[in-house]
Protein backbone atom coordinates (compact mmCIF):
# COMPACT_ATOMS: atom_id res chain seq x y z
CA UNK A 1 0.00 0.00 0.00
CA UNK A 2 2.89 2.65 0.81
CA UNK A 3 4.08 1.53 -2.61
CA UNK A 4 1.08 2.58 -4.12
CA UNK A 5 0.65 5.35 -2.36
CA UNK A 6 4.11 7.00 -3.03
CA UNK A 7 3.54 5.84 -7.25
CA UNK A 8 0.30 8.22 -6.42
CA UNK A 9 2.45 10.96 -6.04
CA UNK A 10 4.11 11.26 -9.12
CA UNK A 11 1.61 13.19 -10.97
CA UNK A 12 -0.70 13.94 -8.34
CA UNK A 13 -3.59 15.50 -9.64
CA UNK A 14 -6.45 16.07 -6.64
CA UNK A 15 -7.06 12.66 -5.66
CA UNK A 16 -6.01 11.25 -8.86
CA UNK A 17 -2.75 11.40 -11.31
CA UNK A 18 -1.95 13.37 -14.48
CA UNK A 19 0.86 11.00 -16.01
CA UNK A 20 0.77 10.28 -19.27
CA UNK A 21 3.61 8.59 -21.14
CA UNK A 22 6.91 10.04 -21.34
CA UNK A 23 5.56 13.23 -19.35
CA UNK A 24 8.03 14.42 -16.83
CA UNK A 25 5.93 12.95 -14.05
CA UNK A 26 6.02 9.36 -15.89
CA UNK A 27 9.66 9.33 -16.13
CA UNK A 28 10.36 10.51 -12.92
CA UNK A 29 7.61 7.53 -11.48
CA UNK A 30 9.93 4.99 -13.98
CA UNK A 31 13.60 6.03 -12.39
CA UNK A 32 11.51 5.16 -8.89
CA UNK A 33 10.25 2.28 -9.87
CA UNK A 34 13.40 0.83 -10.96
CA UNK A 35 15.03 2.23 -7.88
CA UNK A 36 12.52 0.42 -5.81
CA UNK A 37 12.86 -3.11 -7.64
CA UNK A 38 17.11 -2.36 -7.08
CA UNK A 39 16.14 -2.05 -3.13
CA UNK A 40 13.64 -5.03 -2.86
CA UNK A 41 17.02 -7.12 -4.57
CA UNK A 42 15.78 -7.09 -8.29
CA UNK A 43 18.13 -6.95 -11.09
CA UNK A 44 16.24 -3.37 -13.01
CA UNK A 45 16.42 -1.66 -16.49
CA UNK A 46 14.93 0.71 -17.65
CA UNK A 47 14.78 0.14 -21.88
CA UNK A 48 14.46 2.70 -24.85
CA UNK A 49 11.01 2.50 -25.12
CA UNK A 50 10.58 2.94 -21.25
CA UNK A 51 10.09 -0.05 -20.13
CA UNK A 52 10.57 -0.88 -16.34
CA UNK A 53 11.65 -4.69 -15.92
CA UNK A 54 13.17 -6.01 -12.40
CA UNK A 55 14.01 -9.55 -12.25
CA UNK A 56 14.87 -11.78 -9.27
CA UNK A 57 18.19 -13.39 -9.89
CA UNK A 58 18.93 -16.65 -10.11
CA UNK A 59 15.92 -18.70 -11.93
CA UNK A 60 15.68 -20.58 -15.16
CA UNK A 61 12.23 -20.09 -15.50
CA UNK A 62 10.05 -17.44 -14.39
CA UNK A 63 6.82 -16.00 -14.68
CA UNK A 64 5.96 -12.30 -15.93
CA UNK A 65 3.71 -10.22 -13.92
CA UNK A 66 3.04 -6.75 -15.57
CA UNK A 67 1.05 -4.15 -16.38
CA UNK A 68 1.73 -0.06 -16.63
CA UNK A 69 2.43 3.08 -14.57
CA UNK A 70 1.55 5.49 -17.04
CA UNK A 71 -2.19 7.05 -16.89
CA UNK A 72 -4.67 8.92 -18.81
CA UNK A 73 -5.00 12.75 -18.35
CA UNK A 74 -6.57 13.39 -15.07
CA UNK A 75 -6.95 9.54 -14.93
CA UNK A 76 -7.04 7.59 -11.61
CA UNK A 77 -4.42 6.28 -8.83
CA UNK A 78 -4.73 2.57 -9.27
CA UNK A 79 -5.44 1.62 -13.16
CA UNK A 80 -2.16 -0.18 -14.38
CA UNK A 81 0.03 1.07 -11.29
CA UNK A 82 -1.82 -1.42 -9.10
CA UNK A 83 -0.62 -4.82 -11.26
CA UNK A 84 2.59 -2.92 -11.48
CA UNK A 85 3.34 -2.77 -7.55
CA UNK A 86 1.47 -6.03 -6.85
CA UNK A 87 4.49 -7.50 -9.11
CA UNK A 88 7.15 -5.89 -7.64
CA UNK A 89 5.22 -7.26 -3.83
CA UNK A 90 5.16 -10.41 -5.41
CA UNK A 91 8.55 -10.99 -6.31
CA UNK A 92 9.79 -9.29 -2.77
CA UNK A 93 7.83 -11.76 -1.20
CA UNK A 94 8.91 -14.53 -2.91
CA UNK A 95 12.65 -13.51 -2.62
CA UNK A 96 12.67 -12.67 1.52
CA UNK A 97 11.09 -16.25 1.52
CA UNK A 98 13.67 -17.66 -0.48
CA UNK A 99 11.15 -19.63 -3.20
CA UNK A 100 12.24 -16.99 -5.87
CA UNK A 101 15.00 -19.32 -7.25
CA UNK A 102 12.57 -22.04 -8.35
CA UNK A 103 10.50 -20.06 -10.23
CA UNK A 104 11.39 -16.60 -11.15
CA UNK A 105 9.78 -12.93 -11.28
CA UNK A 106 9.92 -10.80 -14.06
CA UNK A 107 8.06 -7.75 -12.95
CA UNK A 108 7.22 -5.05 -15.76
CA UNK A 109 5.49 -1.83 -16.12
CA UNK A 110 4.63 -1.67 -19.96
CA UNK A 111 5.30 2.22 -21.36
CA UNK A 112 2.30 3.99 -22.95
CA UNK A 113 -0.71 1.36 -22.43
CA UNK A 114 -3.00 4.33 -23.18
CA UNK A 115 -1.66 5.50 -26.03
CA UNK A 116 -0.76 8.83 -25.31
CA UNK A 117 1.87 8.55 -28.44
CA UNK A 118 0.87 5.06 -29.81
CA UNK A 119 -1.34 2.63 -27.73
CA UNK A 120 0.28 -0.48 -26.33
CA UNK A 121 3.76 0.78 -27.59
CA UNK A 122 5.81 -1.08 -24.70
CA UNK A 123 3.49 -4.56 -24.88
CA UNK A 124 4.40 -4.34 -28.50
CA UNK A 125 7.91 -3.74 -28.55
CA UNK A 126 7.26 -6.52 -25.66
CA UNK A 127 6.46 -8.55 -27.83
CA UNK A 128 8.40 -7.76 -31.28
CA UNK A 129 5.14 -6.29 -32.59
CA UNK A 130 6.62 -2.78 -33.07
CA UNK A 131 7.84 -1.60 -37.13
CA UNK A 132 10.43 1.33 -36.93
CA UNK A 133 8.19 3.13 -39.30
CA UNK A 134 4.77 3.12 -36.91
CA UNK A 135 7.07 4.89 -34.30
CA UNK A 136 8.85 7.48 -36.69
CA UNK A 137 4.60 8.19 -37.34
CA UNK A 138 3.40 8.13 -33.87
CA UNK A 139 2.67 11.81 -32.65
CA UNK A 140 1.99 12.71 -29.26
CA UNK A 141 -1.21 14.89 -27.74
CA UNK A 142 1.35 16.89 -26.49
CA UNK A 143 3.06 17.97 -30.11
CA UNK A 144 6.42 15.99 -30.30
CA UNK A 145 7.19 13.15 -32.07
CA UNK A 146 7.29 9.45 -30.09
CA UNK A 147 11.00 9.88 -31.19
CA UNK A 148 12.10 12.60 -29.73
CA UNK A 149 10.19 11.92 -26.87
CA UNK A 150 11.94 8.69 -26.83
CA UNK A 151 15.62 10.80 -27.14
CA UNK A 152 14.66 13.32 -24.48
CA UNK A 153 13.59 10.10 -21.91
CA UNK A 154 17.48 8.89 -22.44
CA UNK A 155 16.86 5.06 -21.40
CA UNK A 156 19.16 2.86 -22.93
CA UNK A 157 18.84 -0.40 -20.95
CA UNK A 158 18.94 -3.85 -22.73
CA UNK A 159 15.88 -4.28 -24.28
CA UNK A 160 12.54 -5.41 -22.18
CA UNK A 161 11.49 -8.79 -24.39
CA UNK A 162 9.15 -11.55 -24.25
CA UNK A 163 11.60 -15.21 -24.05
CA UNK A 164 9.25 -18.32 -24.41
CA UNK A 165 12.14 -20.11 -23.03
CA UNK A 166 12.34 -18.93 -19.96
CA UNK A 167 8.80 -16.77 -19.55
CA UNK A 168 6.21 -19.83 -18.49
CA UNK A 169 3.17 -17.25 -18.14
CA UNK A 170 2.08 -13.81 -18.40
CA UNK A 171 -0.67 -12.18 -15.27
CA UNK A 172 -1.60 -9.01 -14.82
CA UNK A 173 -4.23 -7.70 -12.35
CA UNK A 174 -5.96 -4.64 -12.79
CA UNK A 175 -8.85 -3.16 -11.27
CA UNK A 176 -11.99 -4.46 -12.96
CA UNK A 177 -13.01 -0.13 -14.42
CA UNK A 178 -16.47 -1.45 -14.98
CA UNK A 179 -19.44 -1.78 -12.22
CA UNK A 180 -20.02 -6.11 -12.10
CA UNK A 181 -17.94 -7.26 -9.34
CA UNK A 182 -19.37 -4.54 -7.07
CA UNK A 183 -22.76 -5.23 -8.34
CA UNK A 184 -22.83 -9.12 -7.79
CA UNK A 185 -20.59 -8.34 -4.40
CA UNK A 186 -17.59 -10.60 -5.54
CA UNK A 187 -14.26 -9.25 -4.63
CA UNK A 188 -11.92 -11.41 -7.40
CA UNK A 189 -12.59 -11.44 -11.29
CA UNK A 190 -10.96 -14.09 -13.51
CA UNK A 191 -10.89 -12.75 -16.60
CA UNK A 192 -12.00 -14.82 -19.55
CA UNK A 193 -10.87 -12.79 -22.68
CA UNK A 194 -10.19 -9.46 -23.87
CA UNK A 195 -12.76 -8.59 -26.06
CA UNK A 196 -12.61 -7.26 -29.43
CA UNK A 197 -13.66 -4.37 -31.24
CA UNK A 198 -14.96 -2.63 -34.88
CA UNK A 199 -15.20 1.01 -35.61
CA UNK A 200 -16.89 2.26 -38.73
CA UNK A 201 -16.93 5.81 -40.09
CA UNK A 202 -20.39 5.81 -41.58
CA UNK A 203 -20.97 8.61 -44.19
CA UNK A 204 -23.65 9.77 -46.69
CA UNK A 205 -24.57 12.59 -49.27
CA UNK A 206 -27.50 14.53 -50.66
CA UNK A 207 -28.11 18.29 -51.80
CA UNK A 208 -28.57 21.43 -49.25
CA UNK A 209 -31.65 22.57 -50.28
CA UNK A 210 -34.07 25.01 -48.65
CA UNK A 211 -36.32 23.35 -45.70
CA UNK A 212 -39.59 25.15 -46.24
CA UNK A 213 -39.76 25.47 -50.00
CA UNK A 214 -38.33 22.03 -51.56
CA UNK A 215 -40.90 19.25 -51.37
CA UNK A 216 -39.99 16.15 -49.55
CA UNK A 217 -40.50 13.86 -52.44
CA UNK A 218 -38.27 16.02 -54.00
CA UNK A 219 -35.35 16.32 -51.65
CA UNK A 220 -32.15 14.19 -51.62
CA UNK A 221 -31.61 14.30 -47.68
CA UNK A 222 -27.86 13.87 -46.95
CA UNK A 223 -28.78 13.54 -43.02
CA UNK A 224 -32.01 10.80 -43.28
CA UNK A 225 -30.31 7.87 -44.71
CA UNK A 226 -27.89 7.94 -41.73
CA UNK A 227 -30.11 8.68 -39.11
CA UNK A 228 -32.80 5.51 -40.85
CA UNK A 229 -29.31 3.20 -40.81
CA UNK A 230 -28.53 4.21 -36.47
CA UNK A 231 -31.90 3.72 -36.20
CA UNK A 232 -31.90 0.05 -37.64
CA UNK A 233 -28.74 -0.36 -35.54
CA UNK A 234 -30.40 0.55 -32.17
CA UNK A 235 -33.29 -1.82 -32.77
CA UNK A 236 -31.38 -4.98 -34.44
CA UNK A 237 -28.03 -5.05 -32.43
CA UNK A 238 -29.96 -6.31 -28.94
CA UNK A 239 -31.15 -9.03 -31.22
CA UNK A 240 -28.31 -9.71 -32.92
CA UNK A 241 -25.60 -9.16 -30.49
CA UNK A 242 -24.71 -11.77 -27.31
CA UNK A 243 -25.46 -11.20 -23.95
CA UNK A 244 -21.51 -9.28 -23.50
CA UNK A 245 -21.71 -7.04 -26.78
CA UNK A 246 -21.82 -3.66 -26.28
CA UNK A 247 -21.95 -0.66 -28.95
CA UNK A 248 -21.78 2.86 -29.19
CA UNK A 249 -22.25 5.74 -31.21
CA UNK A 250 -20.56 7.97 -30.43
CA UNK A 251 -20.01 11.11 -32.40
CA UNK A 252 -23.09 12.09 -35.34
CA UNK A 253 -22.90 15.01 -37.20
CA UNK A 254 -25.10 16.49 -40.18
CA UNK A 255 -23.57 19.34 -42.85
CA UNK A 256 -24.33 22.52 -42.55
CA UNK A 257 -26.16 21.68 -39.53
CA UNK A 258 -29.03 24.23 -39.71
CA UNK A 259 -32.33 23.75 -38.69
CA UNK A 260 -33.88 25.46 -42.14
CA UNK A 261 -31.56 23.70 -44.08
CA UNK A 262 -31.72 20.30 -45.78
CA UNK A 263 -28.48 18.18 -44.74
CA UNK A 264 -26.25 18.35 -47.52
CA UNK A 265 -23.89 15.07 -45.54
CA UNK A 266 -24.17 13.44 -42.39
CA UNK A 267 -21.12 11.53 -40.46
CA UNK A 268 -21.37 9.02 -37.59
CA UNK A 269 -18.32 7.08 -35.76
CA UNK A 270 -19.81 3.45 -34.36
CA UNK A 271 -18.07 0.80 -32.92
CA UNK A 272 -19.00 -2.09 -31.30
CA UNK A 273 -17.14 -4.93 -28.84
CA UNK A 274 -17.45 -8.65 -28.43
CA UNK A 275 -15.31 -11.58 -27.30
CA UNK A 276 -16.30 -13.51 -29.76
CA UNK A 277 -15.30 -12.92 -33.32
CA UNK A 278 -17.60 -14.94 -35.22
CA UNK A 279 -20.14 -12.66 -33.50
CA UNK A 280 -18.06 -9.88 -34.67
CA UNK A 281 -17.94 -10.74 -38.27
CA UNK A 282 -22.04 -11.52 -38.32
CA UNK A 283 -22.61 -7.93 -36.78
CA UNK A 284 -20.31 -6.49 -39.57
CA UNK A 285 -22.07 -8.45 -42.35
CA UNK A 286 -25.46 -7.12 -41.35
CA UNK A 287 -24.61 -3.62 -41.07
CA UNK A 288 -23.18 -3.70 -44.83
CA UNK A 289 -25.88 -5.61 -45.75
CA UNK A 290 -27.87 -2.89 -44.78
CA UNK A 291 -25.62 -0.09 -46.33
CA UNK A 292 -26.09 -2.61 -49.78
CA UNK A 293 -29.78 -2.17 -48.85
CA UNK A 294 -30.42 1.51 -48.02
CA UNK A 295 -27.85 2.30 -51.61
CA UNK A 296 -30.06 -0.05 -53.96
CA UNK A 297 -33.26 1.25 -52.62
CA UNK A 298 -32.88 4.96 -54.28
CA UNK A 299 -30.81 7.73 -53.98
CA UNK A 300 -29.43 7.06 -50.76
CA UNK A 301 -25.14 7.07 -50.81
CA UNK A 302 -24.10 5.87 -47.28
CA UNK A 303 -20.58 4.79 -47.30
CA UNK A 304 -19.23 2.54 -44.41
CA UNK A 305 -15.16 2.47 -44.21
CA UNK A 306 -13.47 0.47 -41.44
CA UNK A 307 -11.22 3.05 -39.09
CA UNK A 308 -10.23 0.33 -35.99
CA UNK A 309 -10.22 -3.30 -35.96
CA UNK A 310 -8.71 -5.25 -32.64
CA UNK A 311 -9.28 -9.33 -32.56
CA UNK A 312 -10.49 -10.58 -28.87
CA UNK A 313 -7.87 -11.88 -26.98
CA UNK A 314 -8.62 -15.28 -25.09
CA UNK A 315 -6.43 -15.30 -21.95
CA UNK A 316 -5.50 -19.26 -20.99
CA UNK A 317 -8.31 -21.19 -19.38
CA UNK A 318 -6.09 -23.22 -17.47
CA UNK A 319 -4.08 -20.40 -16.03
CA UNK A 320 -7.44 -18.68 -14.96
CA UNK A 321 -8.54 -22.11 -13.15
CA UNK A 322 -5.06 -21.65 -10.70
CA UNK A 323 -6.39 -17.70 -10.12
CA UNK A 324 -9.81 -18.75 -9.38
CA UNK A 325 -8.47 -22.27 -7.39
CA UNK A 326 -6.08 -19.80 -5.32
CA UNK A 327 -9.12 -17.08 -4.59
CA UNK A 328 -11.22 -20.03 -3.21
CA UNK A 329 -8.76 -20.78 -0.84
CA UNK A 330 -9.33 -17.86 0.75
CA UNK A 331 -12.99 -18.53 0.76
CA UNK A 332 -13.42 -16.04 -2.22
CA UNK A 333 -15.95 -17.94 -5.18
CA UNK A 334 -14.27 -15.15 -8.19
CA UNK A 335 -16.65 -14.40 -10.91
CA UNK A 336 -15.01 -15.13 -14.21
CA UNK A 337 -15.82 -11.91 -16.70
CA UNK A 338 -14.81 -10.36 -20.33
CA UNK A 339 -13.03 -7.51 -19.97
CA UNK A 340 -14.31 -4.80 -22.34
CA UNK A 341 -11.10 -2.70 -21.92
CA UNK A 342 -7.85 -3.25 -23.17
CA UNK A 343 -5.09 -4.31 -21.62
CA UNK A 344 -1.34 -5.11 -22.08
CA UNK A 345 -2.29 -9.16 -21.60
CA UNK A 346 -4.22 -8.63 -24.69
CA UNK A 347 -1.15 -8.01 -26.81
CA UNK A 348 1.24 -10.72 -24.36
CA UNK A 349 -1.24 -13.27 -24.37
CA UNK A 350 -1.20 -13.36 -28.33
CA UNK A 351 1.83 -15.13 -27.97
CA UNK A 352 2.45 -16.82 -24.02
CA UNK A 353 0.01 -18.16 -21.80
CA UNK A 354 -1.51 -14.95 -20.14
CA UNK A 355 -4.13 -14.63 -17.60
CA UNK A 356 -5.97 -11.52 -15.50
CA UNK A 357 -7.17 -11.02 -12.10
CA UNK A 358 -9.90 -8.23 -11.53
CA UNK A 359 -10.97 -6.52 -7.91
CA UNK A 360 -13.97 -4.42 -7.59
CA UNK A 361 -13.82 -0.76 -8.92
CA UNK A 362 -15.81 1.22 -6.07
CA UNK A 363 -19.08 2.82 -8.05
CA UNK A 364 -17.51 0.78 -11.08
CA UNK A 365 -15.32 3.98 -11.79
CA UNK A 366 -12.41 4.68 -13.52
CA UNK A 367 -10.41 6.93 -16.30
CA UNK A 368 -11.29 9.52 -13.72
CA UNK A 369 -9.59 10.96 -10.72
CA UNK A 370 -12.39 9.29 -8.33
CA UNK A 371 -11.25 5.94 -9.38
CA UNK A 372 -10.75 3.73 -5.95
CA UNK A 373 -10.75 0.52 -4.44
CA UNK A 374 -11.42 -0.78 -1.44
CA UNK A 375 -8.05 -0.86 0.45
CA UNK A 376 -9.14 -4.72 1.81
CA UNK A 377 -10.12 -5.69 -1.60
CA UNK A 378 -6.66 -4.41 -2.80
CA UNK A 379 -4.65 -6.40 -0.04
CA UNK A 380 -7.00 -9.58 -0.89
CA UNK A 381 -6.11 -9.41 -4.70
CA UNK A 382 -1.91 -9.18 -3.93
CA UNK A 383 -2.45 -12.50 -1.78
CA UNK A 384 -4.46 -13.93 -4.71
CA UNK A 385 -1.86 -13.40 -6.94
CA UNK A 386 0.64 -14.27 -4.64
CA UNK A 387 -0.77 -17.71 -3.96
CA UNK A 388 -1.84 -17.79 -8.38
CA UNK A 389 2.37 -17.52 -8.65
CA UNK A 390 3.10 -20.50 -5.75
CA UNK A 391 0.43 -23.09 -7.30
CA UNK A 392 2.26 -22.08 -10.49
CA UNK A 393 6.14 -22.87 -8.81
CA UNK A 394 4.44 -26.23 -7.69
CA UNK A 395 3.15 -27.20 -11.09
CA UNK A 396 6.31 -26.24 -12.70
CA UNK A 397 8.59 -28.21 -10.02
CA UNK A 398 5.96 -30.99 -10.48
ZN1 LIG B 1 -4.94 0.02 -17.42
Amino acid sequence: MADLRRLAEFGKFGSGVDRTAFSEADLAARRWLAGRMREGGLEARIDRLGNVCGRTPGAARTVVIGSHTDTVPKGGWLDGALGVIYGLEVARARLAAGTAKDLGIEVVSFQDEEGTFLPFLGARGFCGELEETALAEAQGKDGRSLLEAIAQAEFSGAPVRLDQSRQVAYLEAHIEQGPRLEAEGRRIGVVTEIVGLRRFRLTSEGRADHAGTTPMALRRDGGAPLLAFLARLGAEFPVLGGPDTVWNIGSVALAPGASNVVPSAGEAVLEFRDGDARRLDRLEAAIRGWVAAANAGGDASLRLAPIAREAPTAMAPALGRVIAAAAQAHGIEPLWLPSGAGHDAMVVGRYIDAAMLFIPSIGGRSHDIVEDTAEADIVLGAQVLSDTVARLARRDAG
